[in-house]
């Protein structure tokens, strides 16, 4: 049971890894073919636990389904408005200097998004 479950687990982090920001629903499409017996309740209960476990980001965006990011790094978000894809920016010094306003006014900060929208390469040419 015990071995099920860490499985279980390996396979749906296994998706994250490769889908780049997908949604719950994504993995549940990935891992129903790399493994079928795994039940849709499960990966939304494993995604679940992973974003509170501290080993996804969940990405929460008005209008759009929630996307998990392996990457807990500190980082910025993209979001093509047309096809929905987001993909990672690494930039240095933007939140540093929102983080130290806030500490300087008693602020305790526990997390922080940053999301840029436009339209992604791909979408521009079509
Ligand atoms: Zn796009
Ligand atoms: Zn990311």
């Amino acid at each position: 049971m015990q071995e099920r479950q860490t499985k279980q687990k390996q396979i749906i982090y296994e998706a994250l890894k490769t889908l780049d920001h997908p949604t719950a629903t994504e993995v549940y499409g990935y891992v129903h073919e790399n493994a079928p017996s795994v039940s849709r309740a499960t990966v939304f209960r494993v995604l679940a636990g992973f974003a509170s476990g501290g080993r996804a980001l969940e990405l929460r965006s008005a209008g759009s389904e929630v996307r998990y990011d392996y990457n807990v790094q500190p980082h910025y978000h993209a979001r093509c408005t047309d096809c929905g894809r987001v993909a990672d920016v690494m930039a240095e010094g933007l939140p540093l200097g929102g983080l130290k306003v806030m500490a300087d006014h008693g602020f305790e900060v526990s997390g922080y998004s940053v999301e840029f929208f436009g339209t992604c390469k791909n979408c521009k040419k079509a």
